[in-house]
C-alpha cells in the first residue's frame, strides 16, 4: 500500500514525488518508458521554476547543465530585452536539455526516498472509500490512497476519470531543431529580415557555440507518423528563403502541433492531474514544462497534509481552485502568441503594433511576468498587493530566504519579533528578523513560497495558520 501513485515521471511527476517525500509520504513512481526519454530538445527554464529550484536547494546542481540566457524576447519572439529591474534573484532564462532536467528532477526525488518503476504503464484504476486501485498494463494490481496522473498530453487516467478535455484540435504544424548551419551569421541576419516581413512562423537564431535554433513550418513535408529529418528543414527552408543556409548536424528535430487544451476538472475523489495530463498548449513561449512543475510544487504539500490527516477540509481543492486559472492564462497567452505569428496581414498588423507597446515598461513587463510566472496572484481574499503573491528571494539575517525553504515547510517571516508559530512549529518555521526588507510587518509563507497571511496580530495569524495548515498539535 502506498500513500501516492504517480503515473509517469516525466518533470511533473519527478517534482511532485520529490515534494510528496519532504513530508514522508510513500511514493510510488509508475514509468511506462523503460528508459528515460533520448531525444535532447532544449527547453527554457523560466525564472519562477529557477525560483522553485532555489527554494528547494536544486539550481546549484542544475546550473552547471544549462545556458544561461537574457530574460525577454519570450513573448510571440517579439525581440525586447526585460525591464532591468525583474524583482528577482534569478532574472534569465536557462535552456537545459528536457532529458537532462528530467534526470536531475528523478534522481533528486530517489535521493529523498521515491520508488520509481519503469516499463511500468498504468492501464486501469478503480477508486472506493478508501484508496485507488491501480492496474499495470501486464495485469499487476497496486494498491495506493491517492493516484496523480502526470502522464502526459494523452493521459491514459484523464481518459479513465472521463475528464473533458475541451479546447481546439491541431491547426498548424511546425517543424523545431537545433542544428549547425554553413554560412556566416551576416548573411543570416539579411536574410531573415527580408523574410520574416511575410513568414513570421520562421526563424533560425543562434543559440551558441554555432548552433542554430530553427522553426519552419511543417505543411507537406514529411510523414506526419514519422520523426522529421534534416531533409525536412532543409526543403522548407529553400522554400522560404531560397536557401537551406548549409544546415547540418542537428542537434535534436521536433514536429508540434497548436492543439490547445485543459481538463475540466484536476481532482475526481482521489485521483488528481497535473502537468500536460491537464492542459496542452504550443510550445511558444517555452511554458509547458515550467507550467507542469509549478502546478507538483503547488499539489506536493497540500496532498502530503491531507494524507498525514492534518489538512484543513478544502486545502486539497484549492489546488484546481489556484492552478486551473493559471493554466487557462497560459493557454489564452498562447493562442494570441500564436495569432501574433501568422503571415497574415490583419495579425501582423497587430504585431506591429504591440511591438511599440512593449517601447513601454508596463506592458513589457506585464507580458515577462505572465510569461515567467511571476507575476502570479493567487486569490487569497482581500488584502495587500503581496497577498497571494510569491515572496522573491530577499536577504534575512540567516542569509537567503529560500535557503530557509528548502523541507518545504511553510515560514513565518516575522519583523516585529513577538509572535509565535505556537502548535503549528511542527510544520512550521520561524523566523524573527526586524532587519527583513520588506515593507509589511509579518508574512507568513506558504511551503510554496506564496504570501498565506500578513499582519501583526496573533490571533488573525492563528486563524489563517489554521486555515493553511490544519489544527495546532496539542
Ligand atoms: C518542441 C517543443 C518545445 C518545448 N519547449 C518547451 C520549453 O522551452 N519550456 C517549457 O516549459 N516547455 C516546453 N515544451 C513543453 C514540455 O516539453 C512539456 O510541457 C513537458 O514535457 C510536460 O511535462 P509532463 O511531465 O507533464 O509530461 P511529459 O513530459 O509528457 O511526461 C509524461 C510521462 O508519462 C509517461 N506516461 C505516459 N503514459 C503513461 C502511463 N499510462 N503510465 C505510466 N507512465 C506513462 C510518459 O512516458 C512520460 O515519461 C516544449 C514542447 C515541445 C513539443
Amino acid at each position: 500500500m502506498f500513500d501516492v501513485i504517480i503515473a509517469g515521471c516525466g518533470p511533473t511527476g519527478a517534482m511532485l514525488a520529490a515534494e510528496l517525500r519532504l513530508h514522508n509520504v510513500r511514493v510510488l513512481v509508475l514509468e511506462k518508458e523503460t528508459e528515460p526519454k533520448s531525444f535532447v530538445r532544449i527547453v527554457g527554464l523560466h525564472i519562477r521554476s529557477l525560483e522553485l529550484m532555489a527554494m528547494r536547494g536544486l539550481l546549484d546542481r542544475i546550473l552547471p547543465h544549462g545556458r544561461q540566457r537574457p530574460a525577454g524576447g519570450f513573448f510571440a519572439a517579439i525581440p525586447k530585452p526585460a525591464p532591468k529591474d525583474l524583482n528577482s534573484s534569478y532574472a534569465y532564462l536557462l535552456g537545459i536539455p528536457q532529458p537532462v532536467i528530467e534526470r536531475l528532477l528523478e534522481e533528486h526525488a530517489i535521493e529523498l526516498g521515491a520508488q520509481v518503476r519503469r516499463g511500468c504503464a498504468v492501464a486501469d484504476f478503480e477508486q472506493d472509500d478508501e484508496g485507488v486501485t491501480v492496474e499495470l498494463a501486464d495485469g499487476e494490481q497496486l494498491r495506493s490512497r491517492y493516484l496523480v496522473g502526470c502522464d502526459g498530453g494523452r493521459s491514459t487516467v484523464r481518459k479513465l476519470l472521463g475528464v473533458g478535455f475541451p479546447g481546439e484540435p491541431s491547426r498548424t504544424e511546425t517543424l523545431m531543431g537545433e542544428m549547425e548551419v554553413g554560412v556566416p551569421q551576416e548573411e543570416i541576419t539579411a536574410k531573415m529580415t527580408e523574410i520574416r516581413e511575410i513568414h513570421k512562423p520562421f526563424w533560425l537564431r543562434p543559440f551558441g557555440e554555432g548552433v542554430y535554433s530553427v522553426v519552419v513550418p511543417a505543411a507537406g513535408v514529411g510523414d506526419r507518423a514519422e520523426p522529421p529529418i534534416l531533409e525536412d528543414f532543409k526543403q522548407q527552408l529553400r522554400t522560404i528563403a531560397g536557401t537551406d543556409f548549409g544546415v547540418h548536424s542537428p542537434r535534436w528535430m521536433s514536429r508540434f502541433g497548436d492543439a490547445t487544451r485543459l481538463a475540466e476538472r484536476y481532482r475526481v475523489g482521489r485521483v488528481l492531474l497535473a502537468g500536460d495530463a491537464a492542459h496542452i498548449h504550443p510550445p511558444i513561449g517555452g511554458q509547458g514544462l515550467n507550467l507542469g512543475v509549478q502546478d507538483a510544487f503547488n499539489l506536493g504539500w497540500k496532498l502530503a497534509a491531507q494524507i498525514r490527516g492534518r489538512a484543513p477540509e478544502t486545502l486539497l481543492d484549492t489546488y484546481q481552485a489556484e492552478r486551473h486559472p493559471v493554466a487557462e492564462d497560459v493557454l489564452d497567452n498562447t493562442r494570441a502568441q500564436t495569432e501574433l505569428l501568422s503571415a497574415e496581414p490583419g495579425p501582423q498588423a497587430v504585431r506591429r503594433l504591440l511591438t511599440e507597446l512593449m517601447d513601454f515598461d508596463e506592458v513589457n513587463r506585464h507580458l515577462i511576468e505572465k510569461i515567467t510566472a511571476i507575476g502570479i496572484r493567487y486569490d487569497f481574499g482581500e488584502g495587500p498587493d503581496l497577498l497571494g503573491r510569491r515572496l522573491h528571494d530577499i536577504d534575512v539575517k540567516q542569509g537567503r530566504l529560500y535557503g530557509l525553504l528548502h523541507r518545504g515547510r511553510g515560514l513565518l517571516l516575522d519583523r516585529t519579533e513577538r509572535l509565535t508559530v505556537g502548535g503549528w512549529s511542527d510544520r512550521v518555521d520561524y523566523l524573527a528578523d526586524a532587519t527583513a526588507v520588506l515593507d509589511v510587518p509579518c508574512v507568513l509563507l506558504r511551503p510554496d513560497g506564496h504570501v498565506a497571511w500578513i499582519g501583526d496580530d496573533q490571533q488573525d495569524l492563528d486563524d489563517h495558520l489554521s486555515r493553511w495548515f490544519g489544527k495546532p498539535a496539542n
